[in-house]
């Protein structure tokens, strides 16, 4: 921290040295370097190219002293509640619930931006922070960093972001869910668009035939968004190699990608510990997928996540939901899967699969069959996710259900909520 001031409007601390990591403790922490201005109403935290990234209100209307706002790169704000510390790191794995103001298929907690004083934060900040900052009062490396925090204005975040989604070829429908363990901060690189599938349930998929992009394209956005993120790279260690299934990939554009982007964001230099990458795969590129991939990935530094929409190991409930792959193809991808994760110490491979009330009780059978009796002891590796169906539906029954399934598995089980970028 190099500044730090009180005088009768605003608190000052300028590069504020956060943690080093994102540890799963109850109460919240806030990685990486950044600065923070305080109001008599509010704590307002900004990156190091002074755009707001996190606030929350202080007085007695907030509903938490542990709640805050978060703020995406795609200019999304996410309100962090606790769900009142009820099941919420048994659900989630984590233990913050995060709130959308965007259709999600969240299922535990209420709406948070419901109340006024949550929604009127997400639509007012900016004019909340012009009221308080009246430059006139500070010393000059305050009022710089006020200046260019007030340049930061609503339209040229949602600008930037509209940028970011040029680059990337637009905005990321759904993170995978292992993301949560770098709280989905992350640098999106799109190395293949679509997927091959275009189940019926879907609703992140889009229109796109899976198709991969050229090394030239990929460098050419990594560069981009080497320019975007800037000042603030030193808080990344962790990126996303877009879209739905990027595992289905050559292995040599995947391998390409995640070194050249390690590389030229600095990510071996970041402020923060250790080193990430996230993808998606599906039952086809899993199956395809040469054991070499595998044996180079556990050669990166770091940890590599890929997550597998599997939905259902039973032939009804996919003939339902129109996904266009067999049983069989869903039980070998589990199998191999978790022969994979035995075998590779900085690669963990998820899964997902759906979960929804009107759903054949073969599918439960047969889900239960596979996270249950293919292993004998409980396993590190290998997390089960399940995603509700039906968006924006909080269902009593369904995390009964969800309590049911985890209490069985032998894997780390936890429910998959849906963010985009
Ligand atoms: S579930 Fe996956 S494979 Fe199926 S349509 Fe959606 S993105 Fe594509």
């Amino acid at each position: 921290m190099t500044t730090a001031s009180l005088n009768t409007q605003c608190k000052f601390s300028l590069r504020v040295n956060g943690c080093t990591t994102f540890p799963k403790i109850s109460y919240p922490t806030h990685p990486g370097i950044y600065n923070t201005l305080e109001t008599e109403q509010h704590v307002f935290h900004f990156n190091l190219n002074n755009e707001i990234i996190r606030a929350k209100g202080k007085d007695k209307n907030w509903r938490h002293p542990h709640e805050w706002f978060k703020r995406t790169m795609g200019n999304d704000w996410v309100y962090y509640s606790t769900g009142g510390y009820t099941g919420v790191f048994e659900a989630t794995g984590e233990y913050y619930l995060p709130n959308f103001n965007y259709s999600s298929n969240n299922i535990i907690g209420g709406n948070p931006f419901k109340a006024k004083e949550i929604s009127g934060f997400a639509d007012d900040w900016f004019t909340f922070l012009q009221a308080a900052a009246n430059a006139e009062l500070y010393a000059p490396a305050e009022r710089s960093f006020l200046y260019e925090v007030l340049l930061n204005n609503p339209t040229r975040l949602q600008a930037k972001a509209q940028l970011l989604h040029n680059i990337i070829g637009g905005q990321v429908s759904v993170l995978p869910p292992d993301a949560r363990h770098v709280g989905y901060n992350l640098i999106p690189v799109t190395i293949s668009r679509g997927c091959l599938y275009k189940c019926r349930f879907c609703s992140v998929k889009n229109n796109h035939p899976f198709t991969e992009l050229p090394l030239t394209d990929i460098d050419q956005q990594i560069e981009e968004l080497r320019r975007l993120y800037s000042n603030d790279l030193i808080n990344y260690n962790a990126i996303y190699l877009g879209e739905h299934d990027a595992l289905n990939a050559a292995p040599g554009t995947i391998l390409h990608s995640i070194h050249k982007s390690y590389n030229r964001f600095g990510l071996y230099d970041s402020y923060l510990e250790g080193v990430s990458c996230f993808f998606f795969g599906s039952a086809t590129s899993i199956l395809e997928a040469p054991e070499q991939l595998f044996f180079e990935l556990n050669q990166i530094p770091g940890m590599v996540y890929i997550n597998i929409g599997l939905e259902s190991p039973n032939q009804t409930t996919l003939d339902q939901l129109g996904k266009p792959i067999t049983s069989a193809q869903v039980w070998d991808a589990f199998k191999r899967i978790q022969s994979l994760n035995r075998a590779y110490t900085h690669l963990e491979i998820s899964v997902n699969f759906i979960m929804d009330e009107n759903l054949p009780a073969a599918h439960y059978r047969e889900v239960e069959q596979l996270i249950r009796d293919t292993e004998f002891f409980q396993q590190a590796k290998g997390t089960v996710y399940f995603s509700p169906l039906s968006f924006d539906k909080p269902s009593r029954s369904r995390m009964f259900e969800f309590n049911r399934l985890k209490l069985m598995s032998r894997f780390p089980t936890f429910l998959y909520i849906i963010q985009r970028l």
